[in-house]
């Protein structure tokens, strides 16, 4: 590992794919790299095919940087990602032909407000993630204060296909583990494939769902002010329709020092 100010350079440890345009990759972790779960890191790719890419994300090194949300747990000792490759994307188009024992950077500071400290009181906590907006949450089901803290932990997971249900065994294995079995009974999982028909899980869109109270139906739990506590990540329009009917139903966006029952993240 070596380190300036602002970033550290860790190696890739491992990398797996779950689709042709989906993987997770693992990093090594600087001993002193903080975060809370729900947060994200800033990445960099080193490389010299850098012409024609956006320059406001290229610094003098021809380094491309990108912020990711980190789906390892705050007590592991690497770092995990969960990445899309974007057809021509400078980054990820990059990141995607990184292997085992390559470089990577990671800026040291940690970012974003998309974590639980930014709720006050509140029983049940919703989830709602598009695509890779899972990041997140896999964090912060990995966070034992989260298990302490909630009588329910809600999660909701909507992708297109299938094969895109990416961490689907390890979200199911909770109560199987040592560590966190015996809070499991607390976790409610809804899968949501819009794209085909997959027994099981929801089909419709997740803010259809939500206006329906299909998905309160389904999951056997109602969005209620006082014991609410909402996060939301992922595809952008997802975010600002899904906020729009929460917040139409009364329910607030938190703020620093004035907490509510809301917390986003676009996630790209
Ligand atoms: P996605 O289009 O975000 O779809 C994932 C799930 O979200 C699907 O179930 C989809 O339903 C649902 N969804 C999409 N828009 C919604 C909305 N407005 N309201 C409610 N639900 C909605 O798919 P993805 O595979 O995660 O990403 C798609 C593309 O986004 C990628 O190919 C990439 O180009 C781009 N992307 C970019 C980045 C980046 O960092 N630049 C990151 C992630 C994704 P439907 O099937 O009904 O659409």
């Amino acid at each position: 590992m070596s380190s300036n100010d602002k970033y550290t350079t860790e190696t890739i440890t491992d990398v797996r794919p779950w689709t042709d345009s989906l993987f997770s990759f693992r990093t090594t972790r600087d001993r002193g790299y903080r975060f809370v779960p729900g947060q994200f890191a800033r990445l960099g790719v080193r490389g010299r095919d850098c012409a024609g890419e956006d320059p406001q994300h290229r610094d003098h090194d021809s380094v491309v940087w990108r912020a990711y949300s980190i789906a390892s747990a705050a007590h592991d000792e690497h770092l995990e990602f969960f990445s899309v490759v974007v057809p021509g994307g400078a980054f990820t188009s990059r990141l995607a032909k990184l292997k085992e024992g390559d470089e990577i950077l990671v800026e040291r500071k940690s970012y974003g407000f998309l974590t639980t400290d930014r709720f006050e009181a509140g029983k049940d906590l919703w989830m709602l993630a598009t695509g890779t907006g899972l990041a997140p949450f896999l964090s912060i089901l990995h966070d034992f204060a989260t298990w302490e803290r909630y009588d329910s932990l809600i999660l909701v997971q909507s992708v297109r296909t299938q094969p895109e249900l990416a961490y689907e065994d390890l979200i199911r294995g909770f109560d199987r583990s040592e560590y966190y079995a015996e809070f499991a009974h607390k976790l409610r999982y809804a899968r949501i494939v819009t794209r085909e028909p997959v027994p099981g899980t929801l089909r419709d869109r997740v803010t259809k769902l939500l206006a329906s109270g299909v998905l309160e139906e389904n999951i056997g739990v109602r969005l209620d002010h006082d014991r609410s506590r909402i996060m939301l990540c992922g595809n952008p329009e997802m975010v600002e329709d899904s906020r729009k009917l929460l917040t139409g139903r009364g329910f607030r966006i938190s703020r620093r020092g004035d907490p509510g029952h809301l917390a986003v993240e676009n996630y790209w």
